[in-house]
């Protein structure tokens, strides 16, 4: 194995706690490329444990009402899938940067696999499209709702399997040795690439170290076919750990988690980031997590069926659907008709994009008082990313929270610890905005900042609602 060049690490007199810190985390992502073995170890014990979890319990019967996670392998696998991995992956997402991506994800590394013994295709210009995250990702939500995929292991089955299945397809035809459906098709590449930028830690690159260190380029396979030399963003970098060290120039580095959005210039500021941000993350997602709590949705619905059965209109109420359409487990007395589909789909759609736009509205409507080329209103819909992913993890909490309130665990802890992360969101949203709008204190920049905390005040708002009903 080609060794590792080191980094030359400087110790600064007057911060040698921080040089030092600097240096542990440089070790750790050399390390990380050392043992790549190791990784690839840990990957595979993690495709076991998915598919056991994602196949097994479709053959088991309906839990008992007395069952309790520790004892049923059903409500097990719920937990673990919509209790613990995607809540806390998005969290960690924040905090470490796409390190589930390059280290656990069981479907990275199965694409990769595929696409080591593929085809090799060249990627098409359709399948680099940057609206795929987007598409992808409101798909995967809306028909996850209409099936009820946190609730069933059937469901569960048809959304992660055949993503899963998807992304070995990919692999199998499409580049080689990489991971093309992370790249450009993953349902969720498009909210980690988001949350990333927040990120404390990521893989630093330092262009100067690069241009002068005249040693020869190791081969180095960066599975999400990253221009290494030149990036910048952690957004679509792994954290895989497999270019550390290379050239005297890449380490891993904390950093402070403003930096990347107040650094991005104007160009780097890409519609389609904007658009999932604002619509998907923000307004979808949202309404996905609050449909079926809502007492608007009830009352809706209930309006609705009131006046088809006065109309003696029956299709719509009719519950026929297939399981993999709409949810139906009589066993569970648990159907969905024709009409709560659409219901479903019109407060998603309608409501989520509704709240989108108003959103976006606001944004857009701060960058056009700002009037500054370098604050496009895609940069500045950046500054709600630190309040939209707290909310994506909020809205994912609220399973694993109702697993164990059933479990009869304490929560009183919970909406202070609710209430604190909702501040220091928010808070971290409003100093972003404060950072880009006022780079000069006039009337004008004053107005813009005022106009870009409308918006985040409706998505706490919102917040406010669903979790505190006030
Ligand atoms: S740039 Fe590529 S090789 Fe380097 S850590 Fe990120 S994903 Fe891995």
């Amino acid at each position: 194995m080609a060794s590792i060049p080191i980094i030359p690490i400087t110790l600064i007199r007057n911060n040698v706690p921080a040089a030092r810190s600097s240096a542990m985390l440089a070790r750790i992502g050399h390390a990380m490329r050392r043992h790549q073995r190791a990784i690839q170890a840990l990957q595979w014990v993690v495709v076991v444990f998915y598919f056991s979890l994602l196949i097994y319990p479709v053959w088991l019967p309906l839990p008992a009402e007395e069952a309790r996670i520790v004892d049923n392998l059903r409500l097990f696998a719920q937990f673990v899938f919509w209790g613990i991995w995607w809540p806390f992956v998005m969290l960690g997402t924040m905090l470490l940067g796409r390190v589930w991506c390059g280290v656990f994800c069981p479907e990275g590394a199965l694409t990769e696999l595929a696409s080591r013994h593929g085809l090799g295709r060249p990627i098409p210009r359709w399948l680099r499209w940057n609206g795929w995250p987007f598409v992808a990702f409101v798909c995967t939500t809306v028909y996850g709702q209409l099936i009820s995929v946190y609730e069933y292991p059937q469901a569960a089955l048809l959304v992660l399997g055949g993503s899963t299945v998807a992304a070995v397809l990919v692999g199998l035809v499409y580049g080689r040795s990489s991971r093309v459906w992370c790249r450009y098709l993953c349902p969720a590449s498009g909210v980690f690439g988001l949350l990333a930028k927040i990120a404390p830690l990521h893989f630093k690159v330092n262009p100067a170290h690069w241009q002068h260190d005249t040693r020869r380029s190791h081969a180095i396979n960066c599975a999400p076919l990253i221009d290494i030399r030149h990036m910048k963003s952690a957004s679509n970098c792994h954290a895989c750990g497999r270019c550390s060290g290379e050239h005297g120039a890449v380490s891993l580095s904390l950093r402070s988690p403003v930096s990347e959005i107040l650094a991005s210039t104007p160009q780097e500021a890409k519609t389609g980031e904007a658009i999932t941000l604002l619509l998907g993350v923000i307004g979808i997602a949202t309404a996905a997590f609050t449909w079926s709590s809502s007492a608007r949705f009830v009352q809706g619905k209930t309006t609705l069926a009131d006046w088809l059965m006065a109309h003696d209109a029956w299709a719509l109420l009719q519950d026929n659907a297939p399981w993999w359409l709409l949810t139906h487990y009589p066993n569970a007395h648990d159907v969905f008709s024709w009409l709560d589909g659409l219901c479903i789909l019109a407060f998603i759609l309608g409501g989520g994009g509704a709240l989108g736009l108003a959103v976006g509205a606001g944004i857009w409507l701060a960058a056009r008082v700002l009037r500054d080329p370098a604050m496009p209103w895609q940069k500045l819909a950046l500054s709600l990313v630190p309040i939209a992913g707290i909310g994506v993890f909020l809205g994912l909490s609220m399973l694993t929270l109702g697993h164990l309130k059933a479990e009869g665990l304490p929560l009183a802890w919970v909406p202070g610890l609710r209430a604190a992360l909702l501040t220091l969101a928010a808070g971290f949203s409003a100093y972003l905005a404060w950072r880009m709008c006022l780079t000069r204190v006039t009337k004008r920049t004053l107005m813009g900042f005022a106009l870009a905390l409308l918006p985040l005040g409706l998505i706490v708002r919102v917040w406010l609602l669903v979790l505190f009903a006030v």
